[in-house]
């Protein structure tokens, strides 16, 4: 079935993971930044302009508050983990493997998410199916 990642599959997934963390770093240092201005900038009657994320700049100012910046901030970290850990599989010739049952991950599953870490069927097993 030719499921094996070849060479350049293997270049091309590292490069769309490496420009995915630089994206997130990016994304986390502008949020961590705007979530730290907001909490020490209380009683100032709303700031001036944003600088918040493109991708936020649709839900509005109104409606866009800290805790939710916090939650996508948690995600994020969570999704840059799982990202430092697919390049270190990658390092180790583990890269598109299952963590849990060393199974090829399907290749579609792998363009979806490059940082997947297990097959679709572990995954399901383990969040509990979705
Ligand atoms: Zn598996």
């Amino acid at each position: 079935m030719g499921n094996a990642l070849k060479t350049q599959d293997l270049a091309n997934y590292r490069r769309i993971l490496m420009s995915l963390r630089a994206r997130l770093c990016g994304d986390l240092d502008r949020m961590t930044d705007e979530a730290l201005r907001r909490e020490s900038g209380a009683g100032g009657g709303g700031g001036g302009h944003s600088t918040m994320p493109l991708h936020m700049a649709d839900l509005g100012t109104e409606n866009y508050d800290q805790e939710f910046t916090l939650g996508l901030i948690e995600n994020e970290q969570l999704t840059l983990e799982l990202i430092h850990e697919a390049l270190e599989r990658m390092e180790r010739g583990k890269y598109g493997q299952c963590a849990e049952c060393g199974t090829s991950i399907a290749r579609p599953r792998l363009q979806a998410i490059p940082y997947a870490r297990h097959c679709i069927r572990c995954a399901r097993m383990l969040e509990g199916g979705e």
